[in-house]
């Protein structure tokens, strides 16, 4: 949604720079994710839980699950060198002080054995933040510390899977336990306030966000980076995007054609909500709806 808010002019200054924030975060999320797929079948992984207890709320990127314990990882995609400095993390050699991922952490794993007290879960519970970029340099890390650097990610994954041992129905409960607390709503989103007058009315490249202008009967090229796609595509890719953002709106042909600039014709925006659309009325007030979830 902020990425779509983006595209659109919808973001300050501030709000940009957290969606980019976000952005690496994710990436370095996605790579953790890849290198746990070393992990034998003994472990179960959640990934980015939501839990809440005693009214706070808390995050969790990774939380992997066995027979052996739990082990919850923050997960960090910082780039570059840093110095770790009377339990502060520092730039190096800048030496400004940046948020130190280990308190995050400590928050986090505090209120995981709260809510494991209420909910009478007695496991092994240890944690670790685990920075993913190759880039990252920390000087001044005591061996002993919780953190993983990434050259010791793959020797980590390797000494966990000899220690492992057979998941037992009890963790899988654990597990399905723990996605059932998992919460969804809009406290969790930081969405900044938005409406559709406000957002810029136009079609972007789904490459490089440029404008585009130069459309032909089936397709659209953008002029900036050449990237070419199918008109209908485009079209179909701004419906869910207003979906997404405005689940309010009735889907109407002319909602798409403001929404787009009057870049495509009605009759293109009309093709393409008939073809993937339910079609509620047939004269003038017709609008449409989707019977199935979001995605395909
Ligand atoms: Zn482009």
């Amino acid at each position: 949604m902020m990425s779509q808010l983006q595209r659109r002019n919808g973001l300050s200054k501030e709000d940009s720079d957290y969606l980019r924030q976000l952005q690496k975060g994710f990436e370095g999320e996605v790579s953790f994710d890849k290198k746990l797929e070393g992990l034998n079948d003994d472990y179960l992984i959640l990934h980015d839980l939501q839990l809440e207890v005693n009214r706070q709320t808390f995050q969790i990127d990774t939380l992997v699950l066995s027979e052996t314990g739990i082990v919850v990882y923050e997960v960090k995609n910082y780039q570059g060198e840093y110095i770790f400095a009377e339990k502060e993390f520092r730039s190096y050699p800048y030496n400004s002080v940046i948020l130190n991922p280990q308190i995050q952490l400590s928050r986090a794993i505090t209120l995981l054995k709260i809510l494991m007290q209420t909910l009478k879960i007695e496991s092994e519970l240890s944690a670790k933040v685990v920075f993913v970029n190759p880039t990252f340099v920390l000087y001044n890390c005591p061996p002993d510390s919780d953190v993983l650097m990434p050259q010791q990610i793959g020797h980590h994954i390797s000494q966990m899977n000899k220690q492992s041992r057979p998941v037992k129905s009890a963790q899988k409960k654990l597990a399905k336990k723990f996605l059932s607390l998992h919460k969804t709503d809009e406290r969790f989103m930081k969405l900044p306030a938005y409406s559709f007058k406000e957002l810029n009315k136009q079609v972007t490249c789904l490459e490089c966000q440029s404008i585009l202008t130069k459309r032909s009967r089936r397709k659209s090229t953008c002029l900036q980076c050449g990237f070419h796609e199918l008109n209908a595509h485009i079209i179909k890719y701004e419906i869910e995007s207003v979906r997404l953002l405005f689940p309010e709106l009735k889907l109407t042909t002319s909602l798409i054609y403001d929404w787009c600039g009057a870049y495509f014709s009605d009759d293109s925006i009309e093709r393409v909500l008939k073809k993937y659309f339910v079609q509620i009325g047939s004269n003038k007030g017709r609008y449409y709806i989707k019977d199935t979830p979001l995605e395909d």
